[in-house]
């Protein structure tokens, strides 16, 4: 990757946004924020996954309210991921009544088209900013296409039309987000909260709009920035959409933290998005979070869909490990793993890897050597290869 867009670094807990930090993973709860057991059980999930900062909404009073003892039993499993609150619409009120709330989470964040219009949108605005100021506290301004500053839009579209050289109605959309962000972060550095403590997202649905209004906003400023598509969808459309949009943004040094936002599949679970996350990051060199699997894509040659499962059991069993591995042997992310299906190319790939193990395909021998630093160290056989290979993934690790 090229130069880093230079930007504020922002400290929120022991986590760095910006400046020369590498990119931080982020995610969000789906739970009811004032049901503190589910929110805390699914922080610690997005946590073990490698979220590094969680948000959860802050949308009521009892949600509000029940962030202390959320804190309160994420300590006491030793869980120190910082949290975010999601505020919209009741912000100004909720900091400033639950001060121990404001005074816990690690960051606060705000969406200026949603805290009111003309005087009272200042008067809400400030008081948040105020609460900011008061605990020393980062936030973000987030703006969303959806939810975009209307008085803002009104006028810029109103400017556009008596323009002699109007533009077309999607770059007005990409101006207003730009500049509901960028004035919403000056008025809060004028209120006297520091430009290091202020982490910038603009968030729209598709991937051309992303990348023209975060190319605008790193051209024009120097805060920090929150890479994510928005409402991005589900499955493999979400996962590309997101993965073009931040990967070109990422690959012109653009972005400091970044979130990919899918819909839950019925049976999925919450923390794909942070191995989405990670995996975009990891696919562009900019980090590397679990050891990478290499395997092939299968063919006519591959024998059985055991190759497949074994492949999805590796995988599994490496990002389980990681929860542990990554605090205790340093540098075990950038580790490969091969999984390959035959002859054709399993041996050669696998002494490529850290550790390989080419399976048999069509007419060859019952049997699978496994590589370790480019050596064939032995031959698996017989039903128990998948644990077998796990205990030599692991045994190579310990050494
Ligand atoms: Fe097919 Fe073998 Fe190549 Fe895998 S390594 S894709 S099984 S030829």
């Amino acid at each position: 990757m090229g130069r880093r867009h230079k930007t504020h670094s922002v400290q929120v807990g022991h986590i760095t946004i910006g400046g020369d930090a590498p990119v931080v993973v982020q995610s969000m709860t789906d739970t009811d924020t004032a049901d503190v057991e589910r929110t805390v059980e699914q922080i610690k999930l997005l946590a073990d996954a490698g979220s590094e900062i969680v948000r959860v909404t802050v949308n009521t009073e009892e949600a509000a309210a029940a962030v202390p003892a959320i804190y309160e039993k994420l300590a006491q499993q030793n869980y120190h991921v910082p949290i975010v609150g999601d505020f919209h619409y009741n912000g100004h009120t909720l900091l400033t009544k639950y001060d121990e709330t404001a005074r816990l989470l690690h960051k606060y964040r705000i969406n200026p088209g949603n805290v009111g219009f003309g005087n009272k949108k200042d008067d809400r605005f400030n008081t948040m900013i105020d609460v900011a100021i008061k605990y020393d506290k980062p936030i973000r301004i987030g703006v969303n296409w959806g939810s975009l500053d209307k008085e803002l839009s009104t006028r810029l579209m109103d400017e556009n039309a008596r323009s002699e050289q109007p533009k077309s109605s999607q770059e007005v959309l990409h101006e207003a987000l730009v500049l509901s962000a960028l004035t919403s972060a000056d008025a809060a550095v004028e209120r006297g909260l520091g430009a290091n403590k202020i982490v910038i997202s603009c968030k729209v649905s598709r991937v051309q709009d992303l990348i023209s209004v975060y190319e605008m906003l790193a051209e024009r400023c120097e805060y920090a920035l929150h890479l994510g598509l928005t409402e991005a969808g589900m499955g493999s459309k979400g996962i590309v959409s997101s993965s073009v949009a931040m990967g070109v943004l990422l690959q012109q040094g653009i972005g400091n933290t970044i979130r990919t936002s899918l819909t839950p599949e019925p049976t999925g679970s919450r923390d794909r998005e942070v191995i989405v996350s990670q995996q975009i990051l990891q696919a562009l060199d900019v980090r590397s979070f679990s050891p990478e699997v290499t395997a092939c894509p299968g063919c006519g040659r591959t024998t059985s869909t055991f190759f497949r499962v074994l492949t999805d059991e590796v995988d599994a069993f490496l990002r389980a490990k990681m929860v542990t591995w990554r605090h205790k042997f340093v540098g075990v992310e950038e580790m490969k793993v091969a999984v390959m299906g035959c002859i054709v190319n399993g041996p050669g790939e696998s002494k490529h890897a850290n550790i390989g193990i080419s399976l048999p395909g069509t007419g060859e021998a019952p049997s699978a050597p496994v590589f370790v630093d480019g050596i064939k160290v032995t031959t698996l056989k017989g039903g128990n290869i998948t644990e077998e290979y796990k205990e030599m993934i692991e045994e190579y690790v310990h050494k």
